[in-house]
């Protein structure tokens, strides 16, 4: 079988170097490391080939800079535009997206190094941006910065009214991206467990990075430990008994206080305290909203 390769020609600013590549080659990357910030005054927006399917013309041009013990960095001598990235022993050459300029059909499809980036720019979005892709690519590469990261968060409730008793409080640290996959599919067991459990009143549960968290709130403790009796005492003794995640830290809360629960009214706009669930507003008489649940 043979399969007809189209290519993907650039050219430097000046025009002495042209390169050309298989059109199947990868990327666009971008690599935030620092040293593309460095030489590229940038991240750099790459497209990655095997070294024998590169062609130059001009290569008299080319001056390779050391840039580490590992890897030389070529740019045209005439023009000073940042040609390429190669590892002195490998077969991968990584090409600038820029040489082949607005003609290149791509998006950016990963990002490298997003640590080292600084602050004044957002990583490049990988393609458009679902809800469900919203959540993977916040898993896969954490969005924020050292003292700030977003990621998800999501609800499940039991439509339970009573004000809780007792607040579990929980965070735990996977050691890499396919351990959070296991905790999240642990999490999903325990949290139909804990819906099947009449003292269950609700969770809010996510990740930030490679961090998950859990707000459960109960009616009292012992509903609390029936569901933990269940699917969660499988994953504590994977979590003791084996190597699995990297740190963790569970606790229970009893409230100082349960202030009241106030809701605004749709006719007149007065908040109502609802904490005794009246459905009539004190001021107007209107029909309120139902009481939400405490948590
Ligand atoms: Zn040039
Ligand atoms: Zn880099
Ligand atoms: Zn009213």
């Amino acid at each position: 079988m043979s399969t007809t390769r189209g290519s993907l020609t650039g050219s430097c600013h000046c025009g002495r170097v042209t390169v050309t590549l298989p059109d199947d080659s990868a990327g666009v990357i971008a690599c935030h490391c620092a040293d593309c910030q460095k030489l590229h005054g940038n991240y750099f927006a790459l497209l990655a080939a095997d070294r024998a399917d590169v062609r130059w013309t001009g290569e008299e041009h080319i001056r390779w800079y050391r840039s580490s013990e590992a890897n030389e960095r070529g740019f045209c001598a005439h023009c000073g535009s940042r040609l390429a990235k190669r590892p002195v022993e490998g077969a991968r050459v990584m090409v600038s997206a820029g040489l082949f300029e607005r003609a290149l059909p791509r998006r950016v499809v990963k990002n490298l190094w997003g640590a080292q980036k600084p602050d004044w720019y957002d990583l490049p979005r990988v393609g458009p941006m679902s809800p469900e892709e919203f959540v993977s690519l916040a898993l896969a590469e954490p969005i924020g910065t050292a003292s700030a990261q977003y990621g998800y968060a999501l609800r499940a409730t039991a439509g339970n009214h009573r004000a809780p008793g007792v607040i579990a409080l929980t965070w735990i640290t996977a050691a890499d991206a396919s351990e959070r996959e296991r905790i999240r599919a642990h999490s999903k067991q325990n949290v139909q467990d804990f819906a099947a459990e009449p003292g269950f009143i609700s969770i809010v549960t996510g990740f930030t990075g490679l961090r998950g968290f859990t707000v459960t709130a109960w009616e009292d403790e012992d509903a609390m430990k029936r569901a933990l009796a269940k699917h969660h005492a499988v994953a504590m003794r994977e979590l003791f008994g084996e190597r699995f995640v990297a740190s963790v830290w569970t606790s229970v809360w009893t409230p100082t206080r349960v202030n009241r629960l106030w809701v605004r009214c749709p006719a007149c706009g007065a908040l109502e305290d609802v904490s005794d669930d009246h459905r009539a507003c004190a001021k107007c008489h209107a029909e309120l909203p139902p009481r939400p649940a405490y948590w």
